[in-house]
């Protein structure tokens, strides 16, 4: 009788069973599949191991292996130094060719190549198959670059690129016998501090239930809704996609021809994808480089990072931030912008801040859009500054946003909770709310005359 041929398939930002690459050729190319997922120790020292992101991880592996076993098949979970791990099992049950997802990140790009060296001296093949993107950075190329600089220009070669058609989940899987029973780690033997209280938890159907509710009618709105502040009204889909809970290729296939808005958004998630791909030192090193020499100031920072900034509109941004392990996207430009160009405070500084506390923070698009909102990005208009007044009159007309987040100012009615310290001075100190840290007006003039070398 022949010798079986068996697969080991790692999950890495693809904790599904729905339109995966990878788990469809493996279960498709060979005889049995060994799942597994390897919690990196590299990935657990760093921002990667914060408390939201391990508890909506940990969420995720449960549902995958309950998911796994109703197919047959169950979920091994290994902690350590990745390729190692990866050998060790393939040894174990004998493997002859390991199935992964491919990813494109400064730190996947070195883990993959560690791993197919070590597949070469031991005689495995590694086949990787799909990835957390629609279209794989690289595919699409401008005449004479290597990638898009500009969104526009990539965002009419991606709208014309053809959709795939998502694949069905396999209807069972053949495991070896015997696969050693799941033993995940708790969340406190990973991390001291709780995650945020309001987050949503993770997991392929949790993510799937939020996706079938989002297409039952909320994305038909999402064009003028989606920069409404207390209205909420976006897919909260960004940590499903960012552990691959749900395939980037799906829910482009299945929101095309609802709300062209909302593929856009998608777009940009793979635009800066491809633009972390061709630069690599994105996570540190400006991407146009504006001869920035960034204010240092503690207590400016500080104020910022807790949402006490005096400035209701970015400090209900902030407080969402540490809250729900979230912050809408409007809130998330206000916030940025109020950093950069008003405090003149780093972007690293921001972005470091975001990868410890959101959900679904990610390399790419953590960095890609703080360039982008600090000016040395993509941005084809560097210099613009969001005025935060404007803005919270705009996109939170009545202040409903900010009296749900800064409980100090819960009790002023309508938009006058946007601007306190118009108050008089008895009520302003019975509030205590703070000043604003800096005249915005004033900060903004600074950065141009900044920026144009004056
Ligand atoms: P929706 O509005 O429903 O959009 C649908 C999906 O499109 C999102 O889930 C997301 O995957 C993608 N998307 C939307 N806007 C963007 C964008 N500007 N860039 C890239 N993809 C986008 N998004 C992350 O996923 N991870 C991050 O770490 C991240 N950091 C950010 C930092 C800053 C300073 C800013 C301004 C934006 C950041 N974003 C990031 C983008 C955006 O704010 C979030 O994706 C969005 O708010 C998530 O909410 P949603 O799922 O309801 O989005």
């Amino acid at each position: 009788m022949s010798e079986e041929n068996r697969a080991l398939l790692i999950f890495t930002r693809d904790l599904r069973v729905n339109d995966n690459p990878a788990l469809a050729a493996a279960a498709k190319e060979t005889d049995a599949v060994i799942p597994a997922f390897i919690l990196d120790e590299d990935l657990l020292k760093g921002s990667c191991a914060s408390p939201n992101r391990l508890s909506y991880l940990l969420e995720s592996l449960e549902d995958l292996d309950d998911e796994l076993r109703e197919k047959g098949s169950a979920l091994v979970v290994r902690e350590g130094n990745f390729a190692e791990q990866a050998m060790r099992l393939a040894q174990r049950w004998k493997a002859k060719t390991i199935y992964m997802s491919e990813d494109r990140s400064p730190y996947a790009n070195r883990r993959q190549q560690r791993l197919a060296q070590a597949c070469q001296e031991q005689r495995i093949e590694l086949k990787m198959r799909g990835g957390p993107w629609v279209i794989k950075p690289g595919q699409l190329t401008p005449t004479g670059g290597d990638h898009y600089k500009v969104f526009g220009p990539y965002w009419k070669a991606w709208k014309a690129t053809p959709i795939t058609p998502p694949a069905k989940a396999p209807r069972s899987l053949r495991s070896p016998a015997g696969l050693p029973a799941t033993r995940l780690p708790s969340l406190r033997s990973l991390t001291n501090d709780p995650p945020a209280l309001k987050r949503k938890p993770g997991g392929e159907r949790q993510a799937r239930g939020r996706l079938s509710k989002w297409l039952k009618g909320p994305i038909d709105e999402y064009g003028s809704t989606h920069d409404d502040l207390p209205g909420a009204a976006t897919s909260h889909l960004s940590a499903d996609l960012h552990f691959g809970c749900l395939s980037a290729s799906e829910v482009r296939a299945r929101a095309e021809g609802r709300s062209e808005d909302f593929v856009r958004q998608l777009c940009w998630r793979d635009f800066h994808h491809q633009v972390l791909a061709a630069r690599p030192d994105l996570p540190h090193a400006d991407y146009r480089p504006r001869g920035d020499r960034w204010r240092r100031d503690t207590r400016s920072s500080e104020a910022w990072r807790q949402g006490l900034t005096g400035y209701p509109i970015v400090d209900a941004g902030m407080r969402q931030l540490l809250a729900e392990g979230y912050m809408h996207n409007r809130a998330r430009l206000v916030v940025g912008s109020f950093l950069t160009k008003t405090l003149y405070l780093d972007w690293r500084l921001g972005a470091a801040h975001f990868a410890s506390l959101l959900a679904d923070a990610d390399v790419a698009n953590n960095v890609g859009n703080w360039q982008w909102i600090a000016g040395t990005g993509n941005d084809t208009r560097p210099n613009r500054v969001l005025n935060p007044l404007r803005q919270a009159k705009r996109f939170d007309p009545d202040g409903t946003y900010v009296r749900r987040y800064v409980g100090e100012l819960a009790a002023i009615d309508g938009r006058a909770v946007h601007e306190p310290w118009r108050l008089p001075a008895r009520e302003r100190r019975a509030l205590g709310y703070p000043a604003p840290l800096v005249d915005h007006q004033a900060a903004a003039h600074e950065l141009r005359a900044r920026r144009s070398g004056r």
